[in-house]
């Protein structure tokens, strides 16, 4: 069976990534600590401090975007992300304290003074491109949290997040470049050259790079299958010259097709294949401006391939046996990981629960149920309302359901991988960890990355992210204190 490892370098963990952020946080204040700055107030140093750090916080969100799997695949995407945006609120914190600190000893001595002060910092032409990323952040931020709210399409404001993003980060340069304390000269200047030129590095990989490889390795649809209710699936072949793709299944690509093949306007779907068939199959459900035409590709149509990405794979995880849950769409990634272990003939005992709304939604179900004869597998079909000649179970996968699908199988050696929409993924990963799972073998990714109600894995994870940003707080403190 191949391994992650074989198939991929080594990628950091979870805790090496966490260490990584907190010393490139603590950086510039190591290298800005016991330069000889004019007299500041602990208050000014506390201001300043948060604007270092918060400088790098801006640099790396580039990289914790979730489109590079060097750095942040061994975490998975839902994670990433909610530590995208964890952090984003964290730095929009710190960016706003940055300037209110430094007037804070005034303020304290002479109100007045402590306004007059702010209102030269927020208009004085020297501190411009400060004001300009200060408010460049706090619209990037809101404007994620209104993102479903918005007038516009997603490619819009995936757009309009990357323009954000890089004139916060910019305009951050200039501002500590030009009236930094600290950053003047000496080796927190040449940080923030070497910050400006990886942000650019990033930059041209993302749309430089893989704009070109999108083009030049390019993929087509071979064939296109309705399965369901507005739901189909795609047959994708590379072209000729393009390699066959090396993923495990599981994981997901982001795609693109026809003439948008550009990073800003690509999709990702799971791959619901096995690596051990050429080629890729992908199944789509409509939901949007993107979906809701893919049932009209010709077939010959390019298409453009990038990944694979994820962690949802057999591979990541140590099972002895399995119990996969596909909610709706998403099946997709579970029908991969089930035509794979009937493509390499693996005999663990698995359960597979497939849950839809209603019994003309499921997709493949047969090719399902003949699975069970080549698999030691048993499937669960669920339909939310039941019709004329349904023979599956009606209602909601339930603890009582999972404690049968559990029957006769060890919780602690089971790795239960679960794909579904953001209720149901909260609703069983909860409750299969009161039936006895280990926190680390209850494996979910969502679809959408727009919040909503939360796990107690997902609220144990965020105190961890917490806790990071809670270091970096009291770092800041210490500066100002030592400093
Ligand atoms: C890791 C992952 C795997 C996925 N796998 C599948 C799959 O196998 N089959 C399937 O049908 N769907 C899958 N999705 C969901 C799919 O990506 C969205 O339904 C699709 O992008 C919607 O685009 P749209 O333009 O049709 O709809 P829109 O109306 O533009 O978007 C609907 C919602 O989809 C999300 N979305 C839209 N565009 C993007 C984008 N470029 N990047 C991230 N999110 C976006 C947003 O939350 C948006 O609110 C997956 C999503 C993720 C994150």
């Amino acid at each position: 069976m191949p391994t992650a490892t074989l198939l991929f370098p080594p990628r950091p963990s979870g805790a090496a990534l966490a260490l990584g952020y907190l010393l490139a946080g603590l950086l510039p204040l190591a290298l800005g600590y016991g330069q000889s700055v004019s007299a500041a107030h602990p208050w000014e140093l506390a201001g300043a401090a948060l604007g270092l750090m918060a400088l790098v916080g801006m640099a790396v969100q580039f990289v914790t975007s979730g489109r590079f799997e060097s750095a942040s695949g061994r975490l998975g995407i839902d994670r990433i992300m909610a530590f995208h945006k964890l952090a984003a609120h964290w730095l929009a914190v710190a960016v706003v304290l940055h300037p209110l600190l430094y007037v804070v000893p005034t303020w304290m001595a002479d109100p007045a003074l402590g306004w007059m002060r702010l209102q030269f910092y927020l208009t004085a032409p020297d501190y411009r491109t400060g004001v300009v990323a200060l408010a460049a952040l706090l619209v990037l931020v809101v404007s994620s949290i209104l993102r479903e709210r918005l007038p516009m399409r997603y490619e819009g404001w995936r757009a309009v997040h990357v323009v954000l993003a890089l004139v916060v980060v910019f305009g951050g340069l200039h501002h500590a470049v030009a009236v930094g304390r600290f950053s003047a000269q000496g080796p927190v200047e040449t940080l923030w050259w070497v910050t400006g030129a990886l942000v650019l590095a990033v930059m041209a990989t993302l749309y430089g790079y893989r704009w070109w490889r999108l083009h030049h390795r390019p993929w087509r649809l071979a064939g296109i299958t309705p399965l369901a209710d507005r739901m189909w699936e795609l047959d994708i072949q590379p072209r000729p010259g393009t390699p066959q793709p090396r993923y495990h299944a599981g994981q997901f690509v982001w795609m693109t097709e026809g003439n948008r093949r550009f990073p800003l306007f690509d999709h990702p779907f799971s791959i619901a294949d096995s690596p051990e068939r050429p080629g890729l199959s992908l199944i789509i459900k409509e939901a949007g401006d993107f979906t809701n035409q893919i049932g009209t590709l010709p077939p010959g149509r390019v298409i453009g391939i990038d990944g694979p990405y994820g962690e949802f794979t057999l591979e990541s995880h140590d099972a002895q046996a399995l119990l996969l849950i596909g909610g709706g769409v998403g099946i997709a990634p579970i029908i991969g990981l089930v035509r794979d272990m009937a493509a390499r003939g693996d005999r663990r005992p698995v359960r597979v629960v497939y849950a839809a709304g209603h019994p003309q939604n499921f997709a493949r179900l047969d090719e399902l149920r003949a699975a069970e004869s080549t698999l030691d597998m048993r499937l669960m079909p669920i339909a939310e309302q039941g019709a004329p000649g349904w023979q599956g179970e009606i209602g909601l996968l339930d603890r009582d359901r999972l404690q049968r699908l559990l029957t006769g199988l060890d919780p602690k050696t089971t790795v239960a991988m679960m794909c579904g929409p953001g209720p149901m993924v909260v609703k069983v990963s909860d409750t299969l960890l009161d039936l006895g799972l280990p926190t680390h073998n209850v494996i979910y990714e969502r679809f959408d990355y727009g919040g909503g109600p939360t796990s107690r894995q997902d609220r144990a994870r965020t105190w961890k992210m917490l806790a990071v940003g809670g270091v970096l707080a009291a770092a800041a403190a210490g500066f100002a204190a030592v400093g």
